[in-house]
């Protein structure tokens, strides 16, 4: 076999030393930069992937040639150094070298606590680790005689002595070590973490800085900011180590507290030391770290350092407080947030450190948390409310007719459903936390309970807590962090905006929603679903009354009650967005929506129609289709039943006029939803102009107004030549789109979704993240035609991909104009357009 000398290469972790973080991993690395810093590092030795690996391959390694490095009291640690801190790698084995010679020479010098203490740490993490003995037998031992029993249990059970020689234990601490990185549970673990296949272990070994001694001995971390909230603060712990003879230093706080001593009163010069230490790292390694340290009678030794663990608020101050200390760019502090971390900051939050008693689980749609008291019906949502009573809506599924349920609930949590289902789509827009599909919850609804996994039983007026941001049911109120739109937040986001692309309009259908929207800088609204304006309880009778209208005529004059409402509305929305484009859709869902289910909600309507009960209900089985989302819905209804899109025209240009009054004037976008047919366009087109003539005339006022169509058939995007000659915008309706490509019921797929993507089926849900290969091929298609016909086109995407970075990315380089997505998605698609931007500078297909 090939001889260690010859195979074995490590390098003296020195200021100059030609060390790499692909070679030598991450730890390596920040080790010589602490020594470049002149930190007190104490001697570092770090050896190479390959020599790792080839160790692992079972190259026997003769480490005499290393331990002379350090000389013959060898006393090290062995610590793993990956190229990514975040992939973990085998624990730290301290204190090789320990053996009686030592422990005698310790006791002597240091007295027989500590050296017992430090001999007896050692054979247990070598027996464990490396000899791969049952912890059991050597964690337990305590007292004075718990070294001698811990050697006595390895000789018991490997009928050899405790090894001796300090080269021996490094070569075999060297070898347990890398072969731990190859092992199969260690290799499935990092990839889920992102690391390659192939990703490699260095490894460091550095000479032990005991902290024990006379005086102020121990040792601790210390960091300088708080790792929930990115507060500049010092964090950390002391701990004295007991001495010998000399009674122990208990623990110490790091900064003066009223509950006990401090390091910085009694230290305060080593105090100083360490916070100059902690400013170095933070200027010269570019980010906020947390020191390792030992103290030895008052003398420090910094043996690591590595990137403060941070939760997303903790990061997005971390990197602006950065970038503005001058210490990185604005470009770097924008790459170092997450995008998709920043919804977390939107919304309450269950406190990462507090206790979670998880009881159910499902598809995180919609992030955050919110506690409150299980109600069933969105009739007990609104008492509830009413009542300033805080309550989580269950349901087996939502529709239409909860909305007001969902507007008075705090959460939503539903049995069933997908990313794209009903409850998701308004929560999301709503900002509401919500789970769907937890299938292991099962909802009674006779007798208002809910049956957990376990078998236990809620029931309502429980308490629970639905974290929307993981997917948890947790029973009780769970403690909570507040939304941290701040300072830096938003001066991020204003950068993000500085360096972006592409545009980020929010979907946005009521005025709370537009608000929302401009509290995110959204750029405008580029979809606003007008049928949730009809859903307030005065609306929908006069709705109701409108679809039971047996002529046109009687049908007008419902229209005409409704059309101030829309009207209000509208006004309402151009005011809050104050010049900003608002893209309204015509009235798209089936009319049947509108109309009761139970034969209850019948009678009722009956009795406010003033007609017989056989009416509503013929009515409502005329109504009934076998396949609604494919049946009369969209422009089909604007075709058929013209005044329904006529009074909604009506509203918008009387509301533009009224708007511009006071402002600049008004340019509204009105959007055709579900159209396939270039002919659909063209008669919806007549009506419409017709109507702001009219409405011109009328009102003495000039105004124009920008027509487009929803691409959401497949139809309409290979058709998208020719529609594009009527229309000044398309917008792909992402949703609808897919579900019409694939086939896929929206409102279904969750229900066998999860196993398709575990069998590899579809590589993601693409409900979630757009299909670019099928789904995608339409958009580009679409695009491409309708700029060829109009190459001037606004072109954009507002279905719910709109807010997700991978679809934005996609959208950028197929040259969209924007995205739109809910209002609280806003922000995470501001900041991953201008990743984007700085990471493929000319990805973008336009201007
Ligand atoms: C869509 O289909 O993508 C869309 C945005 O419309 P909705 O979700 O209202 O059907
Ligand atoms: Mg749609």
């Amino acid at each position: 076999m090939q001889k260690y000398a010859d195979f074995v290469e490590f390098t003296d972790v020195t200021p100059s030393a030609a060390l790499s973080v692909a070679r030598h991993g991450w730890r390596a690395k920040c080790l010589q930069r602490l020594i470049r810093l002149d930190l007190p590092v104490p001697r570092t030795v770090a050896l190479p992937a390959d020599t790792v690996r080839a160790i692992a391959a079972g190259q026997l390694p003769d480490t005499e040639k290393l331990v002379a490095v350090f000389g013959n009291d060898l006393l090290v640690s062995v610590r793993s150094s990956p190229e990514n801190p975040d992939w973990g790698g085998p624990g730290t084995v301290l204190n090789v070298g320990m053996n009686s010679d030592r422990h005698a020479a310790l006791t002597a010098s240091h007295g027989a606590e500590a050296a017992d203490a430090l001999y007896l740490g050692f054979v247990q993490s070598f027996a464990t680790h490396v000899a791969r003995l049952d912890p059991d037998m050597f964690m337990a031992p305590t007292g004075p005689t718990a070294l001698a029993t811990a050697l006595a249990a390895y000789e018991s059970e490997t009928d050899t002595p405790f090894p001796q020689d300090p080269a021996r234990q490094l070569s075999d601490v060297l070898r347990s070590m890398a072969r731990a990185w190859e092992g199969t549970t260690a290799r499935l673990l990092r990839q889920a973490k992102g690391a390659p296949a192939e990703a490699a272990l260095g490894l460091v070994v550095q000479s032990m800085a005991l902290g024990i001694g006379p005086g102020l001995s121990g040792s601790g971390t210390m960091q300088f900011v708080d790792s929930i909230t990115g507060a500049a603060q010092i964090t950390g712990r002391f701990r004295g180590q007991s001495q010998g003879r000399r009674a122990a230093i208990a623990t110490l706080y790091l900064t003066k507290d009223a509950r006990g001593t401090s390091l910085e009163e009694t230290s305060p010069e080593v105090f100083a030391e360490l916070v100059a230490y902690g400013a170095a790292c933070r200027k010269k390694l570019r980010d906020e770290m947390q020191l390792e340290f030992t103290i030895e009678s008052g003398r420090i030794s910094v043996i690591d350092a590595a990137r403060v663990q941070r939760s997303s608020r903790a990061a997005v101050k971390i990197a602006v407080a950065l970038a503005k200390d001058g210490i990185i760019s604005r470009a770097d502090a924008l790459l170092r947030v997450e995008p998709r971390a920043l919804s977390e900051l939107l919304h309450y939050q269950v406190d990462p450190r507090s206790k979670r008693d998880r009881v159910a689980h499902g598809i995180a749609v919609s992030p955050g948390a919110a506690t409150g008291r299980i109600v069933f019906t969105a009739a007990a949502a609104q008492a509830s409310a009413a009542r300033d009573e805080a309550c989580i809506l269950v349901r087996r599924e939502t529709a239409p007719e909860d909305i007001r349920g969902m507007h008075a609930a705090v959460a939503v949590l539903t049995e069933r459903g997908g990313v794209t289902s009903h409850a998701a789509v308004i929560a999301r827009g709503l900002g509401l936390p919500c789970i769907v599909g937890a299938s292991d919850i099962r909802l009674n609804a006779r007798d208002r309970s809910l049956t957990l996994a376990d078998g236990r039983l809620l029931r309502e007026g429980d308490v629970i807590t639905v974290d929307g941001s993981n997917g948890e049911v947790l029973l009780g109120a769970a403690q909570m962090l507040e939304p941290a739109l701040d300072d830096g937040f938003r001066t991020l986001l204003r950068w993000a905006d500085n360096v972006r692309d592409i545009g980020i309009r929010a979907n946005a259908d009521t005025p709370d929603d537009a608000r929302t929207a401009r509290m995110f800088d959204a750029e405008g609204i580029g979809l606003c679903r007008t049928e949730h304006m009809f859903f307030d309880e005065d609306r929908l009778t006069v709705m109701r009354e409108m679809i039971f209208a047996d002529t046109s005529a009687d049908r007008r004059v419902a229209l005409e009650r409704l059309l101030p409402m829309q009207r209000a509305d509208f006004t309402a929305l151009f005011g809050i967005m104050a010049g900003l484009p608002v893209c309204i859709r015509l009235f798209d869902p089936p009319l049947h929506e509108f109309l009761p289910h139970d034969r209850e909600g019948m009678r009722e309507l009956a009795e406010a129609l003033d007609r017989p009960l056989s009416d509503v209900t013929r009515r409502v089985e005329a109504l009934s289709e076998f396949n609604p989302m494919l049946g009369m819905r969209g422009v089909r209804l604007g075709i058929t039943i013209p005044e329904i899109y006529e009074m909604q025209a009506r509203a918008i240009f009387e509301a533009t006029v009224e708007a511009s009054k006071s402002g600049d004037p008004v340019v509204p976008e009105i959007m055709i939803p579900l159209v396939s047919a270039q002919r659909e366009v063209e008669l919806v087109k007549s009506h419409i102009d017709a109507v702001a003539a009219a409405v011109k005339t009328e009102m003495g006022a000039e105004f124009t107004y920008r027509l487009g169509v929803m691409v959401e058939t497949p139809r309409a995007a290979l058709r998208a030549g020719e529609i594009a000659r009527h229309t000044d915008f398309l917008s792909f309706g992402t949703n609808d789109l897919t579900q019409m490509t694939y086939g896929l019921s929206r409102d279904d797929a969750g229900r066998f979704m999860g196993s398709y993507v575990s069998q590899g089926v579809y590589a993601e849900d693409p409900f979630h993240i757009l299909d670019v290969e099928g789904v995608g091929e339409l958009l580009l298609i679409g695009a491409s035609r309708g700029r060829e016909t109009r190459p001037k086109m606004t072109i954009s995407v507002c279905g719910e991909h709109g807010g997700n970075p991978e679809s934005i990315a996609f959208c950028r380089a197929a040259g969209f104009d924007y995205v739109s997505c809910s209002p609280f998605r806003v922000p995470v698609a501001r900041l991953a357009a201008a990743h984007f931007a700085l990471l493929d500078p000319k990805g973008r297909d336009r201007d």
